[in-house]
């Protein structure tokens, strides 16, 4: 009887210690810097994020049932923050689903103005279905705006875009950018792209357009001054690795050499009207995706691809990677907020 109750806690102990152990080791570490103050940056976001992951989730820009609601919530947001109704607009746009069918979506806008017209666009898409891709930048862009709407007028006037329809080709930002007038893209100094900023292992800038025939990386100029001021501040931004010289394994030429990117977000709808870009993300470039290229496609080395999965959802980010999402939405809120104050 002894024996036998002694083998029953034996197998309990053993069961616990195995659920202890897989608990453990489905958590992953992140990598941080240490000594920056990060006061409340990042905070907002990580709120906004919760909410638009619990109650909005499903923002799907065909059929989702919570996208006409997230449209709305986002212009509530943005009126609660400080933007008065002749500051946000909610411009209509429709696209073609790949059947061929016709789908209504919308932009939302606010405009700040700053001291001078000269302009720079902040945009994220607020479309989809995951906290990562794109709740998460629709959340660092909510709290961007709303930071910089209290404080003295930005040295540009910024135009903060909230896209729908990027999962269907880039059509938000598509109509968006095909919409802007000559003297309006005459008068854009640069795009910033938010897009799936919480689940990678690196914080990323990417920046300018390949030039293979020159073996270069041209329009440069932005991503330089952004990436100055995210190593002023020492928040480990990085580039990714690949370029002329250094392509990735199995490569000759890089086929987005760096700090250059490939067109798979609403970055490209400008870098189409020649407005050149930035394009804030985390994810490993370092590591192959599924399709064998190394593009940040798989944006963990631990637990694979996360967006456009099941996986991406706040609950599962943060038992993978306890306390990632608010320290990556801490990074990427310090830098894009001293960015658009100091630019
Ligand atoms: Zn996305």
């Amino acid at each position: 009887m002894f024996r036998k109750a002694m083998t029953r806690r034996g197998i309990a102990l053993v069961l616990l210690l195995i659920l202890v152990w897989t608990g453990t080791a489905f958590a992953f570490e992140t990598e941080r810097v240490s000594g920056v103050n990060f006061g409340d940056y990042g905070q907002p976001a990580y709120a906004y994020l919760q909410y638009i992951d619990s109650r909005l989730p499903d923002r799907d820009c065909v059929d989702g049932r919570n996208t006409d609601e997230a449209r709305d919530w986002i212009a509530a947001q943005l009126k609660a923050g400080g933007y008065t109704d002749d500051q946000i607009t909610v411009e209509d746009f429709s696209f073609e689903d790949e059947d061929g069918e016709e789908h209504p979506s919308q932009n939302v806008i606010a405009v700040l103005p700053g001291q001078t017209e000269r302009r720079i666009i902040a945009g994220a898409h607020y479309d989809g279905t995951g906290a990562g891709d794109n709740g998460s930048g629709t959340a660092l862009l909510l709290e961007t705006a709303c930071r910089l709407v209290k404080g003295d007028a930005p040295p540009h006037t910024i135009v903060f875009v909230f896209f729908g329809a990027e999962e269907n080709d880039c059509d938000g930002s598509a109509a968006y950018a095909e919409g802007m007038s000559e003297k309006e893209v005459a008068d854009t100094d640069f795009m910033i792209n938010m897009d799936s900023v919480i689940c990678g292992d690196f914080c990323y800038l990417h920046g300018g357009v390949a030039d293979f025939k020159q073996k270069r990386v041209v329009g440069l100029e932005a991503f330089e001054k952004v990436f100055a001021i995210g190593r002023r501040l020492g928040l480990g931004i990085r580039q990714h690795p690949w370029t002329f010289d250094n392509p990735a394994p199995g490569f000759r030429v890089p086929d987005y050499p760096s700090p250059s990117t490939g067109d798979w977000s609403d970055h490209i709808s400008f870098v189409e009207r020649g407005i050149p870009y930035v394009y804030i993300e985390a994810s490993n470039w370092e590591i192959p995706g599924p399709d064998r290229q190394y593009d940040g496609d798989s944006e963990t080395a631990d637990a694979g691809k996360i967006m456009h999965t099941k996986r991406d959802t706040l609950k599962n980010i943060e038992k993978l990677f306890p306390g990632r999402t608010l320290y990556h939405l801490q990074v990427f809120s310090l830098l894009i907020s001293t960015a658009l104050r100091e630019i």
